[in-house]
């Protein structure tokens, strides 16, 4: 059985720049279209999305040859969540779990197979924890349902609630990069470390 990389490896990354538009570092390298970005890759000016605000844009990262992988088919990275939803669209209506979430669309978990089809439009309500109103996705399309699992593209969203949703991803980003740290050292804690040195004087 092939095993996974812990999540330290998982995230060695070269660093990216900030975002223009709003200044924020969750930011991801995406692919290049075909064409004129395809020669600019060669001048090391690469595409690089917004994972808060949505802003696509070029930086320079001179010296810095990114590797084109599969997972660069994303252009935004799926953030582990979970969060209670309920959703509805005309006589279906459903209640699951958000298990993965991006400004652009989530994965839905249900307790029992819903009948959704692809193409179909609902609208859902997202629990956001500790936060009273649950953020309302007006319209989404389901891209994929499976079984019990529905991918959804959010279509529309009133400016309060993107605002909100673009706070629960923040968080859940900066939780992830929390995480990782926390999984780095682990067999001597710098408390042990002073202890010896001060038994050694
Ligand atoms: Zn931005």
């Amino acid at each position: 059985m092939p095993s996974t990389p812990p999540p330290s490896q998982k995230r060695d990354r070269p660093s990216v720049p900030a975002c223009p538009k709003c200044k924020q570092v969750f930011v991801r390298r995406v692919l290049p279209k075909k064409g004129w970005e395809h020669l600019l890759w060669h001048l090391y000016l690469y595409p690089f999305r917004c994972q808060l605000c949505t802003h696509r844009f070029f930086a320079l990262r001179l010296g810095q040859r990114y590797r084109i992988e599969l997972d660069d088919m994303r252009e935004y990275e799926r953030l582990r969540v979970t969060l209670p939803v309920t959703f509805t669209g005309g006589p279906v209506k459903g209640t699951g779990v958000t298990v993965d979430i991006t400004m652009k669309g989530c994965w839905i978990d249900c307790p029992q197979r819903v009948m959704v089809s692809k193409g179909m439009t609902i609208a859902l309500k997202i629990q956001d924890s500790g936060k009273g109103l649950p953020i309302e996705i007006e319209s989404g399309m389901v891209r994929w349902a499976l079984g019990r699992g529905i991918g959804v593209e959010f279509l529309n969203v009133k400016p309060n609630h993107l605002d909100r949703l673009r706070a629960l991803i923040k968080t859940a980003w900066e939780q992830s990069q929390r995480d990782d740290v926390e999984v780095l050292p682990s067999n001597v804690t710098p408390i042990k470390q002073k202890v010896r040195a001060q038994a050694r004087t």
